[in-house]
């Protein structure tokens, strides 16, 4: 079986409200290890640490650092696993996997579409990536799921980039979503309800279930060659509990890599 690439980045500096998604990746991989579960995903599939390539957390200073050592990270091919670190990191990312995989469709799980074209005087801002993602061309589709903010600038962009958009209000028709190709997942911890994941930085009522999150994602049935989780912020946790679903949905997220690569 393939191993696949861990890395985390420890960078929140392009979060416009609140700091804390930096200290993310050493706590979900201290949580994913916590005896008070087993690596066992749904599917049957042992996730052990030994089925990670594991690169390390990276204090990083700018988007060309991330976008330098995903590449680094990346040569070997294997599918990659990035733990954020906040929704900007997703961008510089996205143009390494790019020179590695070509423009794959993207599933983006948010309670935002991250489209604006820039936020607060920064086009790098984690309001922005999915639109820098989109004139650079870097993927194909776009496949946004969860989306319950939209202003009108950002409803705008998302016809302008042809984004296929299933805003929450909407999802009894995510079951007409027809996957074809490969597929690189990137997982907004505040697309969940704050009743199920409290530890983000914006609050978003209305929002998905766990549940609903293992779900989208077992039901994917074509290769996952990459996904990130971003957005967790610790400091804003209630007894690790946001962290232990980040854990889940990284154990359901590395098996269906596993299962379907
Ligand atoms: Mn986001
Ligand atoms: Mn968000």
């Amino acid at each position: 079986m393939k191993k696949i690439t861990l890395q985390g980045i420890l960078y929140d500096e392009k979060s416009s409200f609140l700091k804390g998604p930096a200290l993310a990746p050493p706590k979900i991989r201290s949580l994913y290890n916590s005896p008070s579960a087993n690596y066992f995903a749904e599917n049957g599939l042992e996730i052990l640490p030994e089925s990670f390539d594991d690169k390390g957390d990276f204090e990083v200073r700018t988007y060309f650092d991330i976008e330098k050592l995903t590449y680094e990270n990346i040569k070997s091919n294997n599918p990659l696993l990035t733990l954020g670190g906040d929704h900007s990191i997703t961008y510089p990312v996205i143009k390494a996997f790019n020179r590695v995989h070509g423009a794959v469709d993207l599933i983006h799980i948010d309670a935002h579409a991250d489209l604006y074209d820039i936020f607060e005087g920064d086009k790098y801002s984690h309001a922005c990536p999915f639109a820098r993602i989109m004139e650079e061309k870097l993927i194909n589709r776009l496949i946004q799921i969860g989306i319950r903010t939209l202003s009108i600038h950002q409803r705008e962009q998302s016809e302008k980039y042809g984004v296929e958009s299933f805003e929450m209000s909407q999802l009894d028709k995510l079951p007409s979503l027809k996957l074809r190709n490969p597929v690189y997942i990137s997982l907004d911890m505040d697309a969940l309800d704050p009743a199920y994941a409290p530890g983000v930085s914006h609050h978003e009522p209305g929002g998905l279930s766990t549940r609903e999150v293992l779900n989208i994602i077992q039901a994917i049935e074509v290769p996952i060659l990459g996904a990130d989780i971003v957005e967790y912020n610790p400091t804003r946790d209630i007894n690790d509990m946001t962290g232990m679903v980040c854990a889940k949905l990284f154990r359901e997220i590395a098996s269906k890599m596993s299962q379907n690569n």
